[in-house]
């Protein structure tokens, strides 16, 4: 014989009944067949009640509701022949459940025994239908045979009484019964009780146990116990087998799928618990037992409870006394307060335990009470209790065998900026808990997720601000390479922010980036600088990355406040790099403090590996001595586009044309951009540099650039002339016209020089960088990089390698 139960998602609507019918008329054993009330019913009762009890007369309504659900539900599934006398059953039952509504609305009070009363009509009448869908089953009462005791106001089983009358009521089993679940009666009184919030399940067990089942199965949603909620963890996924222990562990700790005090009056006699889907029957779901596998997982599964409140009980008067906390959980324990964790300093000064936020308030006043003595005489503090937190277990039997695992888990939560409140560990050590704030609880299931389950393949979240040239062109990359790196690399890099200037779009499960323009548009979030920071830090999701492809100092005022949230910065933006030296060396010390990267290759040379490089060779013990470069993509395209046809002003607007210069074109042709340059490298060099000690030559009169753009490009239009001259000249003598950065044992000076053939920088073609690099090692012969410095196309894919190599993949 065995025991299957159909939770209120298997019998939720007329398809799903469906599959029930068939999954138990398949069976060719015995079966008892528990259900739950149809999905949802039991909280619509319950706030039906509410309504009531307040006198709002909009019950009414919720109580049709009520009853249009099961009318249409029987419509559904009950054979013709059948379907007058189970409306008429169930019409019955609506009209006393009618009656007792009215009742409560009228005198505007709800008490416990009344609730017991209305929830008891979902399973009732659930089970009423399926006792007609189901083909020759024999539907049976459970008040008449699970009765309960009252204990601290909660209704407990009472198990000599129930296993009596399960083992009469039971004697001559049908091939077929059907049972409500949940529903109970109280020993003495027979007043109706339940077995709380999700008993179904225990009602399953307790049949499963006392009638010595083969098996429970436990019909639902979902394809198996799950390594994690899968509501909250996408990538959580079915786990095969459990233990007893592990399951117990990971239920108690939250994980909805199975209520727990079902699983020990099965495992007391060893009966496997199945966990199967309904809408699936065929996936072979998990098997709960006994066996011990010591190949398995350490960590089998991660379960929270998001609502927990740590209660702390100090005083230097509990050091070295026996028996402090025997009197706090005694004290708990008789006000019916459940206590799911407990850590105590080693000192002895100070115990905190969790408890259900509702159970803090009796908590700290009966503790209060406890310990009036010794809080009078100073011995003590009061209790003091710290809401809005969670709790997270991490479960596996065979923890105990793998060193390492708290290692692994608080290595993810310092990298992912999680602060760990509270922490226990049980001698059996099979489940460490931690207790974090409220907030933080979808990123620390999603990192320590990642990072026991899914250590195989990274999720990298990225917020991109910033959708011009660069932006735009990154997210095409990023489109056309996500399926690529997710098979071959194992990385999973979903965009789940971007802004342009004026909107922003948001989706924790990556944006379809085939259509964000259109998104952009249809928003109506407002895009701006610490708006769209404010809710990246709000989505508080692990392993992201904001990536700034603008060109404002708005945008760069916010990295410190990001890196400190332990997110990484990639940056196209010279801005940050290129500010205050203190503000430069404030970001990079944050994102070491933090753990996190802060990345602007692209802001020296585009896509060129420049930074990197240098970088490389400090950090092996090399010391850079000078630097000369030509790293403005646009100056080199103008001086190389000028000539006796076009004019400096005509090469200027080309150069704007063909996208090669910064959005204002002032900051190439004051040399700004260069010299930001120049000051990022010298930094990255080695050397303490502001952009004031760099020597600036220009070329166009410095006031012009005073001047808004129309005039200034006017001015430059009077220039041409004496531009020629110049360039004439240079040409005679066989030289050519650079922009030349040049560091010179940390000296930096930027300005245009007339350089010859034998010149490295001679040979420069388009828009071009090239930078020579002189070091103790590459003295005689400078280490030369060269390739295209500017453009779209390459600066973003500079930017997508530096979020590439956050993901350290190869
Ligand atoms: P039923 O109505 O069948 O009793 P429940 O809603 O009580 O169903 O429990 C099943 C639900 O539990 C699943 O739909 C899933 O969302 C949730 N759940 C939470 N944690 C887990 C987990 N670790 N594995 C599987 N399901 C889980
Ligand atoms: N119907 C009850 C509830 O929703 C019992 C159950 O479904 O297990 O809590
Ligand atoms: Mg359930």
């Amino acid at each position: 014989m065995k025991v299957l139960k159909f939770g209120g998602t298997s019998v939720g609507s007329v398809n799903s009944i469906k599959n029930v019918k068939m999954i138990v008329e398949q069976c060719d054993e015995n079966v008892i067949v528990v259900v739950s009330a149809l999905g949802g019913i039991t909280d619509r009762l319950i706030a039906t009640a509410n309504k009531a009890s307040i006198g709002d007369e909009s019950y009414m309504e919720s109580m049709q509701e009520i009853h249009a659900r099961h009318s249409e539900v029987i419509a559904g599934v009950v054979p013709a022949q059948h379907q007058a006398e189970i409306e008429t059953r169930v019409n019955e039952m609506l009209d006393e459940l009618t009656n007792i509504y009215r009742g409560v609305f009228l005198i505007k009070e709800l008490s416990s025994k009344m609730l017991d009363a209305i929830v008891s009509y979902g399973e009732r009448l659930s089970s009423t239908i399926l006792s007609r869908v189901i083909e020759d089953i024999v539907l049976f009462d459970s008040r008449t045979f699970i009765k309960t005791e009252t204990q601290f106001n909660k209704h407990i089983v009472d198990f000599d009484t129930t296993n009596r009358l399960i083992a009469e009521t039971f004697a001559q089993q049908p091939r077929r019964a059907l049972v409500p679940g949940f529903i109970s009666s109280d020993h003495v009184s027979g007043d109706i009780t339940n077995l709380g919030r999700g008993g179904s399940d225990y009602t399953a067990a307790i049949l499963a146990a006392t009638l010595d089942a083969n098996r429970l199965e436990i019909w639902t949603d979902v394809d198996g116990f799950m390594t994690a909620d899968p509501r909250v963890i996408s990538s959580a996924y079915v786990i095969e087998k459990l233990s007893f222990t592990e399951a117990m562990e990971l239920c108690n700790y939250g994980a909805k799928v199975i209520y727990p005090p079902t699983i020990y009056p099965v495992y007391h006699k060893n009966i496997p618990i199945v966990i199967k889907n309904t809408f699936n029957p065929t996936a072979p779901g998990t098997l709960i037992n006994n066996d011990y596998d010591p190949n398995s997982k350490a960590i089998k599964g991660i379960s929270s409870i998001n609502d927990t409140c740590l209660i702390t009980v100090t005083g230097l008067g509990m050091v070295g006394v026996v028996g402090v906390n025997s009197r706090i959980f005694n004290s708990l324990a008789q006000s019916g307060v459940n206590v799911f964790m407990v850590s105590q300093a080693s000192s002895e000064n100070s115990t905190t335990f969790a408890v259900r936020n509702a159970d803090a308030e009796l908590a700290v006043e009966v503790l209060n009470k406890e310990f009036a003595t010794e809080i009078e005489q100073g011995e003590m503090s009061p209790a003091l209790a710290e809401h809005d937190l969670a709790t997270i277990a991490i479960v596996g039997e065979n923890m105990k065998s793998a060193p390492g695992i708290a290692g692994k888990l608080f290595g993810t939560l310092g990298r992912s900026g999680i602060n760990t409140i509270a922490c226990a560990q049980g001698a059996q050590k099979m489940n460490i808990s931690i207790v974090i704030k409220s907030c933080d609880l979808r990123k620390t299931l999603n990192a320590i997720h990642d990072s026991f389950f899914l250590s195989s393949s990274r999720v990298l979240n990225l917020f991109v601000m910033g959708v011009g040239s660069v932006g735009s062109d990154l997210l095409k990359q990023i489109a056309k390479q996500q399926s690529n790196l997710l098979h071959n690399k194992a990385l999973n890099l979903r965009v789940v922010g971007i802004a342009n200037s004026h909107n922003c779009i948001f989706n924790r499960d990556g944006i379809d980036l085939s259509t964000y323009r259109e998104q952009l548009e249809a928003s109506n979030i407002v895009s701006t600088p610490t708006a769209f920071k404010d809710e990246m830090l709000q989505m508080n999701m692990f392993n992201s990355v904001f990536v700034d492809c603008t060109d404002s100092g708005d945008v760069a005022a916010q990295y410190y406040d990001i890196l400190s949230h332990n997110i990484s910065v990639v940056a196209s933006n010279k801005i940050a790099a290129s500010s205050s030296y203190s503000n430069y060396i404030m970001l990079k010390e944050t994102a070491k403090a933090r753990d996190v990267k802060f990345l602007f290759e692209t802001n020296v040379g585009a896509g060129l590996p420049i930074i990197n490089t240098l970088n490389a060779l400090t950090n092996s013990g090399d010391s850079i001595m000078h630097i000369d470069a030509a790293l403005s993509g646009t100056l080199n395209y103008i001086f190389n586009t000028v000539s006796s046809e076009i004019p400096l002003s005509q090469a200027i607007e080309k150069a704007i044309e063909a996208g090669y210069s910064e959005s204002d074109p002032r900051v190439d042709l004051s040399g700004k951009d260069v010299l930001r340059k120049l000051v990022i490298l010298a930094r990255e060099a080695g050397y303490t540099i502001e952009q004031e000690d760099v020597e600036v030559d220009y070329f166009i009169p410095r006031e012009y650039f005073g001047k808004d753009i129309n005039t200034f490009m006017q001015l430059v239009k009077s220039m041409d002339a004496d531009f020629e001259q110049m360039r004439m000249q240079c040409a005679q003598e066989g030289k050519l016209l650079r922009y030349v950065a040049s560091l010179n044992d940390g000296r930096a000076k930027i300005g245009l020089q007339a350089v010859d053939s034998t010149h490295p920088l001679y040979q420069l073609e388009g828009s071009n960088n090239v930078i020579l690099i002189t070091t103790d090692r590459y003295s005689e012969y400078p280490m030369i990089i060269k390739g295209y410095g500017a453009g779209a196309g390459v600066t973003a894919a500079g930017v997508f390698a530096d979020i590439i190599s956050l993901a350290n993949i190869r």
